[in-house]
This record gives C-alpha cells, structure tokens and sequence, in this order.
C-alpha cells in the first residue's frame, strides 16, 4: 500500500534530534512559554522574513486572534465583511464568523483553485474590510497583484499559510506579503508537529503584542488583563519539535517537488486533469490535487491498485450543516472543485519508485 501520508516514517528519520528536544524541555522543568518558545518563534519569524512571530495553540485560533485583535485595535468591527474563498478549508471561515464578522464567499480561479483577482475585486463593497487569502494546497496566491488591490480599498489581508509554510514568489515568502498571516502545525502541515500548534507572522508590532496579550488571558503583564482574551500558547515541548522540524523543511520540501515534477510529467491520462500551477517555484505541494469527473470511480480503482488517495475536501463550507443559512445559495466553481477533487500521495516519506507506481495506476485507469 502507498499511503497518502506517513508521519511515523517522515518522523522516525528525525528520531534522534527529536527526542533530544523533548528532553531538553523535560529537563528544564520550564514547559510554558520558556526559551524553546521564544526560540522557535525568532526561527520561524527569520525563515518566513517577518518581523514578528507569535506562537499559538493552532492554526485557527493564529486566524481568528488576528481577526480578533485587528478588532481590539478598531481596525474592524461587527458585522464587517471580510472576503474568503468559497472552497477553502472551513477553519478559515470559522475564524471570521468566531468574530462576528461577516465572510463573503467568493468563488475562487477555476484552474488554481486560489482567490481569483477579478472575483474579489468585484466582491468588494463600502462594508469590506479584510480579505483572507488562503494558499490553498500549498500554492501561494498573486499575491503582489492582491495587495495592490487591498491597497487601493484600504483592506487589510490575513494570509491563511496554513498549507504553505515555505511557498513563496521571488524571495518573498508566505507569511510576509499580508498584513498578517495564520499558520498551523498540524502534524499532516508541511510543518508539523507532533500535536497541536499554530503561529502569526507580522511586521506590526501592535498588532504582535495584542495577539500575544489575546493569546494568554488577555494579559501583556502578570496579574493586569487587558482583554477578555483565551488561553491559546505554543507549547514549549510542540516548540522543541518545531524547531527541528523547521531544519529540515526545505529538503522536504525539495522532496514534494520531485514527486510533484514526476507526477506532472508521468501523468498522462485524458480523464484526468492535473493541476494548474501559476509558477512551479511557488509551489510547496502540501496536496497534489488532481480533477477527475468519474473522481469516487478512479479513488476507487486507485485503491484496489493499493494507492490510497484522500479528498480535500468532500463538502463545501456553504453547504455544511454548521451554516444552514447559506444552504440556498450556489457556487458552480466551488461547487464542482469539490465533486472532482482527488489527492495523490504526497509527502517526503514518497520514493521516485513509488511515484512511478501511482503514475503507472493513474494511466492505466
Ligand atoms: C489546517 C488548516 C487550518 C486550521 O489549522 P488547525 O491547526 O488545524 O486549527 C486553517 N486553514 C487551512 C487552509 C488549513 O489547511
């Protein structure tokens, strides 16, 4: 069986490293925002080239406590509109409404699946404040083109990076093009740990402080509460794994390039549609997302030809039953993303052997 994902084996080559990061933090007898903390947060905040880097307890609360301060900072307000791709993961829309601001579900560019320029011009009323720009499968948005636009509607943009930790357009980075940007660390991110985790990068310095504050009880000093704020902190063990991680993710992210190169050149099948990539330098292939109108037939077959695939993702945000509200409206781009949506294996864990293997299943379907 080729699996979609194996953690235990990507881990396993970092075993060494990693449990002697785990027993640093054990020996310090310090497990709450201590020096492993601190030092992954100036790391991060270096690989990325932001100023600032906040750890948090994961991926959707970096996204929604940078909605949440933008608002204690009264830069937004309820019932602002905030712009967000109608087919991206729901974590990024739970944010918004978390915050009682308003999502504007736009259909994303069909061939990349990322916020469409035109699209999200055309969204943009008195009432838009913000725009989430997901870098969905790990392919980084136009983003030059977008702040030029946030620019001219003084709107402020949150990069939702939580699939794209090292993607970038030039030298520029995700994580430094948006006034904010949301990572998760998740185990399965290309950055992950190996448990819960998140982070915010910015170049605002208010903006950091007012996070960190939200992040831990809403107090920048012992004992003084600025805000009504969560207990949401990077641990100090979650810290210690990243750091190591963090080593060892360009190579990894060389890996995913390989196989994505050797799918996209071996691949050849008229049923199937591989993806549209604005540039193969930007892209960190978090997902190999593949398009098929017989999808559920080809995952099928797929997995008779031991290949397991996965579907990112089966139901649309504006048709789950957490928002009824949006259950009569329709999006066709999104729509029909999500009905033919199929995820290859990948991931650093995947040989050139294997890759031939899904190639060789994928043509012969
Ligand atoms: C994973 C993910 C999130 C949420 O991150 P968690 O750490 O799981 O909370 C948000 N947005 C996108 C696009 C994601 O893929």
């Amino acid at each position: 069986m080729i699996s979609f994902l194996d953690l235990k084996a990507i881990n396993a080559q970092y075993q060494d490293e990693l449990v002697a990061a785990a027993t640093r933090v054990i020996d310090s007898g310090w497990y709450i925002q201590g020096t492993e903390v601190k030092g992954f947060e100036e790391e991060f905040a270096d690989y990325c080239g932001s100023k600032y880097c906040i750890g948090v307890a994961n991926g959707l609360d970096a996204l929604s406590l940078t909605l949440r301060a933008w608002k204690e900072m009264g830069k937004l307000k309820e019932g602002d509109e905030v712009i967000v791709p109608a087919n991206t993961y729901i974590a990024s829309i739970l944010a918004i409404t978390e915050n009682r601001l308003k999502p504007v579900l736009v259909e994303p560019d069909e061939a990349t699946c990322n916020l469409c320029l035109e699209k999200t011009a055309a969204a943009i009323t008195p009432n838009t404040k913000a725009i989430v720009a997901v870098h969905l499968y790990g392919q980084i948005c136009p983003m030059p083109e977008l702040m030029e636009l946030a620019e001219e509607h003084a709107l402020l943009v949150l990069e939702d990076a939580a699939q794209a930790h090292g993607a970038s357009i030039g030298e520029r980075k995700a994580g430094s093009w948006g006034h904010a940007a949301g990572f998760s660390f998740y185990p399965g991110k290309n950055l992950g740990a190996l448990g819960d985790a998140g982070a915010v990068t910015t170049d605002n310095e208010e903006l950091a402080k007012t996070i960190r504050a939200l992040g831990n009880y809403g107090s920048h000093k012992k004992y003084e509460n600025l805000y009504q704020g969560v207990n949401s902190r990077l641990d100090e063990i979650q810290a210690a794994m990243l750091r190591v991680k963090l080593r060892h993710l360009d190579e990894e992210i060389k890996c995913r390039r390989k196989v994505a190169e050797y799918y996209l050149t071996n691949i050849d099948n008229p049923n199937i549609q591989l993806p549209t990539v604005a540039d193969r330098e930007t892209h960190v292939w978090h997902l190999f997302v593949v398009r098929s109108g017989q999808r559920d037939v080809l995952q099928q077959q797929l997995a008779e030809q031991g290949v397991q695939t996965l579907i990112h993702y089966l139901v649309p945000p504006h048709q789950q039953k957490a928002y009824e509200n949006w259950h009569t409206e329709h999006y066709p781009v999104t729509e029909s993303i999500h009905q033919t949506v199929l995820s290859l294996p990948m991931g650093p864990h995947l040989t050139l052997e294997q890759a031939t293997q899904v190639a060789e299943a994928m043509n012969l379907i």
